[in-house]
């Protein structure tokens, strides 16, 4: 999947959702309206020393929205979005 479509089926969700309503929402920190989706999913690490062993790598893919007037940052789990039926084929490359 490429980050364009990551953007689109991650926005096409939110949508779905309420969470973007009448184009993108607003922000929770400063009300503004327009937010860049991050074109990469996000692999926060999660600490759990009992219930992780040593090989596992935790963590929770998730997609960034970034508000574009204060930077405030929303994560949202891309499972529960629908988005890692074709997790493979997701580009997770920074450039
Ligand atoms: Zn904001």
């Amino acid at each position: 999947m490429s980050g364009e479509e990551l953007e689109r089926r991650a926005i096409d969700a939110l949508h779905r959702l309420g969470i973007f309503v009448d184009g993108r929402g607003r922000c929770q920190q400063c009300n503004h309206n327009e937010f860049l989706v991050v074109r990469h999913l996000i692999f926060p690490p999660v600490f759990d020393a009992q219930a992780v062993d040593e090989d596992d790598e935790p963590t929770i893919p998730c997609v960034g929205v970034i508000c574009e007037r204060c930077g405030h940052l929303r994560l949202f789990s891309a499972g529960y979005l629908g988005l890692l039926e074709e997790e493979e084929d997701i580009d997770t490359s920074l450039n």
